[in-house]
């Protein structure tokens, strides 16, 4: 079995003995999680005593915290945001929580860290510094083939992830802890509205700076294709080959690429205008080889509902799942994986977490689409803490499946050997 995690959020591996921890030395911000809770539940959380120490308040905490069951976004957000609500991410608290979690993580681990959009830049800098060589003092003590590494997820949002880049890149160069322990960066955090695109000149500069300093360079990890209310699956399925294509390393569930459309059968997806037009775009750029592979498309449809879309008052399109639209989707997608095995990005496929945060059954997961295609993976946990699991769980779920599938299990030892060579240092070529 692998130990090697390379899809872990700190704060999402806490167990609820870090909650009496957080709760210990910090004023609870209790607001961020009522909110949350009213909006997930639609009832007001019972907060009286949460944290005495009786077994009666012990098994209300655990229900507030663990997310054992298969819900939705909002419903797991809700169990982060009781994290959120205890803690305050100071140095000394960051140092502690990553002491308790290295104690769990057998092997090589690289962990993700969000920080708060509001972390004025002195904080964030100080956060990171005081976080790595947290990270740097663990890994003396660790087996030397099982060091932790951090990969600090930036906020999607226009301007703020460009310069906290900035500050990590600085970080690097005078502080050696930052330079070793830091060895990717990570987009994460709600995807609708923030199309990969956006990010393509980004991406260019960092993987271009890669190559010019290896001896610091970064991976770049990208949440992809998750979370995709907002639009259909072939476009959500188009964002994930786009973040392949555009060079990120490794992509964060990618869902949409994966997923079965005869779920959606007939269902109708509302799609922004903005988003339709830009498909059409795409199917146009890749017309010839849409059409070799299979998918049906007539570029004077497309350009006819192109000019009524930009005509409409409405916002949106209405996207209807019928028989031929759920299997022009399946070809799209089939296509994407095709084109997504020409390029170095490896798919991080975290079962648990897409089961009950995506709400996918077992045998509807898109791993074993992406195991038919013959895509490379890798296996996380995403958030071991809140979802009580263990990268090992993860293995025997998989294995348990494919033995009802009647698959071979040696795909999980391939697995394992991905895994090892897809680490961030070694995709970023700061290893070679
Ligand atoms: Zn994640």
């Amino acid at each position: 079995m692998s130990d090697t995690e390379l899809h872990a959020h700190l704060y999402g591996s806490l167990l609820l003995d870090d909650l009496y921890y957080l709760y210990s030395r910090n004023k609870p911000r209790w607001s961020i999680f009522t909110e949350s809770f009213k909006k997930s539940y639609f009832s007001d959380p019972d907060l009286s005593g949460l944290f005495e120490k009786s077994d009666h308040s012990r098994k209300r905490l655990e229900k507030y915290y663990y997310y054992l069951s298969s819900g939705n976004f909002s419903r797991f957000q809700t169990s982060f945001d009781l994290v959120i609500a205890l803690s305050s991410t100071e140095p000394e608290e960051l140092q502690e929580i990553l002491k308790r979690v290295s104690g769990r993580m057998k092997g090589y681990s690289e962990l993700r860290m969000l920080f708060s959009p509001f972390d004025p830049p002195e904080a964030f800098s100080e956060k990171v510094g005081a976080l790595c060589e947290a990270i740097a003092s663990e890994n003396r003590v660790r087996p030397l083939d099982a060091p932790l590494k951090l990969a600090v997820s930036l906020n999607r949002e226009e301007g703020l992830y460009q310069s906290r880049y900035g500050i990590l890149k600085h970080l690097q160069s005078v502080n050696p802890s930052v330079k070793k322990e830091l060895t990717a960066i990570d987009f994460c955090a709600k995807e609708e509205g923030f199309p990969p695109s956006e990010k393509y000149s980004f991406v260019q500069n960092v993987l271009k700076e890669n190559e010019a300093f290896p001896e610091s360079s970064l991976a770049v990890l990208y949440h992809v294709g998750e979370s995709f209310s907002d639009k259909s699956v072939e476009s959500a399925s188009r964002w994930v080959l786009e973040s392949a294509l555009m060079g990120c390393h490794r992509l964060g569930h990618g869902i949409a690429l994966g997923i079965d459309p005869s779920l959606y059968s007939g269902r109708n997806i509302k799609e922004h205008k903005k988003e339709r037009i830009s498909h059409i775009e795409f199917l146009f750029q890749y017309e010839c080889e849409l059409k070799d592979f299979g998918y049906s498309l007539n570029l004077d449809e497309l350009q006819a509902e192109r000019n009524t879309i930009e005509k409409m008052p409405e916002d949106e399109v209405i996207i209807h799942y019928d028989d031929k639209t759920v299997e022009k989707t399946r070809i799209f997608q089939n296509w994407a994986m095709e084109k997504i095995k020409k390029t170095d990005s490896v798919i991080e496929v975290c079962p648990t977490s897409n089961q009950r945060i995506a709400n996918i059954k077992v045998h509807d997961l898109p791993l074993w689409r992406f195991i038919e295609n013959d895509l490379d993976l890798v296996i996380g946990s995403d958030d071991p803490g809140i979802l009580k699991i263990s990268l090992e769980d993860e293995f025997v779920l998989i294995q348990n499946e494919l033995k009802k599938k009647n698959l071979d299990e040696k795909i999980l030892e391939g697995f394992v050997k991905n895994a090892e060579k897809s680490i961030s240092e070694k995709l970023s070529k700061r290893l070679i």
